[in-house]
C-alpha cells in the first residue's frame, strides 16, 4: 500500500510459461495440459508487475482524462494478472496441493497491497474525478454502462481512504493491518476450542441410534488423538448434526452445551477479547471513512443500501419466524410428551423433529437415489431447462483439457434452432467428484470472464462435492445434490449469458447481496414438473419416481422452516447488532459479551431458547474471522428477490422461451453494468416484494 509510486523492476516471465501469451484453445481456456504447480507463482507475480506498470502508464499520461484512456485503459490492465491468478484461484480449491497452498500464503498480503496501490493513487483519483466533474457539468456525455463503472471506480477510491489525510491515512492502514491479524487471530482459536470442545465418549452404550459410519468417524477420530473411546467432534454451527439420531438424551445435552459453550470458556481459546476489539476496530474504521458504523460502511456498498433496509427486512421476518418455530416446538413437544412449547430443549430438536418427519413425509434417501442419476439430471435436468428458458444447447469436447481427469468440458451454443449448429457462447466445465484435494461444499468460479471491450467469450466452472461410484457404476444422487446442481448451475448461467462491455461488470460481479439470488432461482426448475419427471427416471429400468413419493417431498419442504429460518435470522440479527454500534458502544469486559448477545436477541424477538442462533458471537466465524461481517443478511436478503421471480415465472407461465429470454436480457446478461435492483425491478416492473418468501417459507 505504501509503494505506490515505486518503480519495481518488472518480473519477467519466462516466455515458455503457459501463461506468457493468452490461450490459443477455443474460448481462451487455460492450457491445462501444459500448466504445472510451478507456472502460477512466476505468472501472478510477473503479472503484478506488468498490471503496476500498465496502471503507472495510466496514471502518469500528461494527456487530460478520457473515458478511453483512463476507465477503459483500466479495465484492459492487468490481462496476464488476471489470466494466470484466475487459473490459479480455481485450481485452489478444487484441486490443491501442499505446493499451491503455500503460494497462497506468500501472495495474499501482496494482493491486498496490489489493489491498495491502485485505489490509493492519488493520480488515477484525479482522474476520474475529473471524468465525473465533466459529466456532472454536461461536458461529457457517458454511456450508462460507463456511467455506473465511473460511480463504482470512485466509491472503490471513496472506501480505500483516498480523500483523507495523511495522519488519517495512517491510522486507516493500521486499522487495516490489525483488523486482518485479529480475524485470523479469531479463525485459529475457533479451530482449537473446536478440537478442545469435542465430546469424548466411552460408553458405547451412550451412542445408541448413530449410524455405523458416524460411529466409525468418531473412533477415528478419537485415535488420532490418541484417546480411548469415540470422540464427536464439533461442526461450526450451533445444531450439530449428530444431535437428529443421538437416542441418549444425556449425550445430546453434553453435545448441545458443549457446542454452545465454544470461545467463551476461558482460556487460551476464548474468542470474547477478540471479537470485542474487532467489533471495535471495525466501528472505528467505519466512522474514518465516513460512515455511521461498520454495518451501514458493508451496507452502502450493497444492494441493500442502508442498514435501514436490512433491518427492515430481518424485522418484518423474525415474528414470523419465531411464531412459526413455536407452532413446529408445539408438534415436537406432543411427540415428547412435554406439557409446553417451551419444554423442548434445544438439544432436543432435531431428534423430536426426525421422528415427526418420518411419521408424516416417510422418504428413504436410499430408495429416491436410483431415481437420481447424474447423467439424466445433468442432461435432461439442468441442460434441457437452460434449454427451454434461454435456447441453449450443450456438446462435451473431450478434445479440450480440464485441470483433473474428472473434469468435463461442455461447449455451450446458443439460440439453437432445429438442424441449425447455433453461436458458440462459451465453455463451461463440471468438476462434479469428491477428491482429498478438493475442499467441501459446492461453487461457480470463473476462468474467462465475458466482455465485449477484451472480446473475451466466458469460462465458467461448477464445482461439487458428489462421491465417486466404482468404475462402472453409474452416479446416483440425493435430492440435496439434485439442488445444488441446480443452483450452481445458476451462477454458470449468470457467468455465461453476460453480455456487458467491461471485464469488471461480467456476469457475477454482482454485490453479495445480489449474487446467490440467480443461483437461487434457478433451483425452481428442479420442481418443475416437465424438468421432474425428464430426469428422475430410475437408472436401469427408465421407471418414472412414484409420483407419490414426488408429492411427499414437495410437501415436506416447508416442514421445519420455523426452526431453520429462525436461527439462521437469529444470526444475521446478531451480526447487524454487534456490527451497528459505534466505537464507544462496543461493550468493554468479556463478561459483557453474551448479556450483550442476549439482548440484542430479546430486542429483535428471538429470544427462543429451543432454538439459538445458528452461530453465537463466539464462534461466529462468517463475521469474525471471514469476509461476511455485517453481510450475513445475504442469503435471506437474495431469497426475497428468488421467491419474487419465481412468483413472476408462475404468473407468467411459467418454463417459457419468452420468460426465460425476459430474464435472461434483463437481468443475467446485465451483470454488474447497472445497478442490479434496477434489473431487478426492469424485470419484475417494481421493486421486490417480501411476501412470496414469507409464503415459500410457511411464515404467513
Ligand atoms: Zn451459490
Amino acid at each position: 500500500m505504501t509503494s505506490t509510486h515505486e518503480t519495481t523492476v518488472p518480473t519477467e516471465l519466462d516466455p515458455a510459461s503457459p501463461f506468457a501469451a493468452p490461450s490459443a484453445l477455443p474460448y481462451g481456456l487455460p492450457d491445462f495440459s501444459a500448466i504445472r504447480e510451478e507456472h502460477y507463482e512466476p505468472a501472478i507475480l510477473a503479472g503484478m508487475a506488468a498490471h503496476r506498470a500498465e496502471v503507472e502508464a495510466i496514471a502518469a499520461n500528461p494527456e487530460p482524462a478520457t473515458v478511453e484512456n483512463t476507465l477503459e485503459a483500466l479495465e484492459r490492465s492487468g490481462q496476464l494478472l488476471g489470466r494466470a491468478a484466475r487459473a490459479y484461484f480455481n485450481q485452489l480449491p478444487s484441486d490443491s496441493t501442499p505446493g499451491l497452498e503455500d503460494v497462497q500464503e506468500r501472495l495474499a498480503p501482496l494482493f491486498a497491497a496490489h489493489q491498495d496501490a491502485i485505489n490509493m493513487d492519488a493520480r488515477l483519483h484525479a482522474r476520474a474525478k475529473a471524468l465525473a466533474d465533466a459529466a456532472a457539468a454536461g461536458d461529457l456525455v457517458l454511456e450508462p454502462d460507463t456511467a455506473y463503472l465511473l460511480e463504482k471506480q470512485l466509491t472503490r477510491f471513496k472506501r480505500s481512504g483516498i480523500a483523507l489525510s495523511a495522519g488519517d491515512q495512517d491510522t486507516l492502514r493500521e486499522l487495516n493491518a490489525r483488523i486482518t491479524t485479529l480475524e485470523a487471530s479469531f479463525g485459529r482459536k475457533l479451530l482449537a476450542g473446536a478440537n478442545e470442545a469435542s465430546v469424548l465418549v466411552t460408553d458405547e452404550a451412550e451412542l445408541a441410534g448413530l449410524s455405523a459410519d458416524a460411529k466409525a468417524g468418531a473412533r477415528a477420530a478419537a485415535e488420532a488423538r490418541g484417546q480411548d473411546g469415540w470422540l464427536l467432534e464439533m461442526q461450526l454451527f450451533t445444531h450439530q448434526n449428530v444431535l437428529a439420531s443421538l437416542e441418549d438424551a444425556a449425550t445430546r445435552e453434553r453435545v448441545q452445551s458443549a457446542s454452545m459453550a465454544r470461545g467463551a470458556a476461558g482460556g487460551e481459546n476464548d474468542t470474547r477479547e477478540v471479537l470485542l476489539e474487532l467489533a471495535r476496530l471495525r466501528a472505528h474504521h467505519a466512522q474514518l471513512l465516513g460512515y455511521e458504523h461498520h454495518a451501514a460502511y458493508i451496507a452502502a456498498d450493497a444492494t441493500a443500501g442502508t442498514t435501514t433496509a436490512v433491518n427492515e427486512m430481518l424485522g418484518r421476518l423474525a415474528p414470523a419466524a419465531v411464531a412459526n418455530a413455536r407452532r413446529e416446538a408445539a408438534e415436537l413437544a406432543k411427540v415428547s410428551g412435554s406439557p409446553a412449547a417451551d419444554g423442548v430443549a434445544a438439544a432436543d430438536w432435531s431428534y423430536l423433529n426426525e421422528a415427526v418427519r418420518k411419521e408424516r413425509f416417510d422418504l428413504d434417501d436410499a430408495a429416491l437415489r436410483p431415481y437420481l442419476e447424474l447423467e439424466r439430471v445433468l442432461h435432461d435436468g439442468v441442460f434441457q431447462a437452460a434449454g427451454l428458458l434461454f435456447g441453449l444447447s450443450f456438446v462435451e469436447r473431450p478434445d479440450l483439457p480440464g485441470y483433473h481427469p474428472d473434469v468435463r468440458v461442455f461447449e455451450v451454443f446458443d439460440a439453437v434452432e432445429p438442424g441449425e449448429p447455433g453461436t458458440g457462447l462459451g465453455l463451461f466445465l463440471a468438476d462434479f467428484y469428491t477428491r482429498e484435494s478438493k475442499r467441501g461444499g459446492a461453487w461457480m468460479d470463473s476462468l474467462v470472464v465475458q466482455s465485449d471491450l477484451l472480446g473475451e467469450r466466458p469460462v465458467v466452472v461448477n464445482n461439487l462435492n458428489i462421491v465417486k461410484p466404482p468404475a462402472g457404476e453409474p452416479t446416483l444422487l440425493v435430492w440435496d445434490e439434485v439442488t445444488t446442481l441446480f443452483h450452481e448451475f445458476g451462477h454458470a448461467l449468470h457467468g455465461l449469458l453476460s453480455d456487458v462491455r467491461y471485464p469488471s461488470q461480467s456476469g457475477t460481479s454482482v454485490p453479495r447481496d445480489f449474487v446467490e439470488y440467480p443461483s437461487q432461482v434457478n433451483e425452481m426448475w428442479s420442481w418443475e414438473p416437465k424438468i421432474l419427471t425428464s430426469f428422475a427416471l430410475h437408472h436401469a429400468t427408465g421407471e418414472p419416481m412414484p409420483a407419490q413419493w414426488v408429492e411427499t417431498m414437495l410437501a415436506s419442504r416447508v416442514w421445519g422452516e420455523g426452526f431453520s429460518t429462525t436461527e439462521y435470522l437469529a444470526a444475521a440479527l446478531l451480526d447487524q447488532a454487534w456490527h451497528q454500534l459505534t466505537p464507544d458502544q462496543v461493550p468493554t469486559s468479556v463478561d459483557d459479551v453474551l448479556p450483550f448477545e442476549a439482548a440484542a436477541l430479546a430486542a429483535a424477538g428471538v429470544d427462543f431458547a429451543s432454538v439459538p442462533p445458528r452461530y453465537r458471537s463466539t464462534y461466529f466465524n462468517h463475521i469474525f474471522g471471514g469476509g461476511y461481517s455485517a453481510g450475513y443478511y445475504s442469503y435471506i436478503w437474495s431469497e426475497v428477490l428468488d421467491a419474487d421471480t419465481v412468483q413472476w415465472y408462475a404468473e407468467n407461465g411459467g418454463l417459457t422461451r419468452e420468460n426465460g429470454e425476459a430474464f435472461r436480457r434483463k437481468l443475467l446478461a446485465r451483470g454488474g453494468s447497472q445497478d442490479p435492483l434496477a434489473s431487478f425491478a426492469d424485470l419484475r416492473g417494481r421493486a421486490a416484494e417480501i411476501t412470496p418468501l414469507l409464503e415459500r417459507r410457511g411464515l404467513v
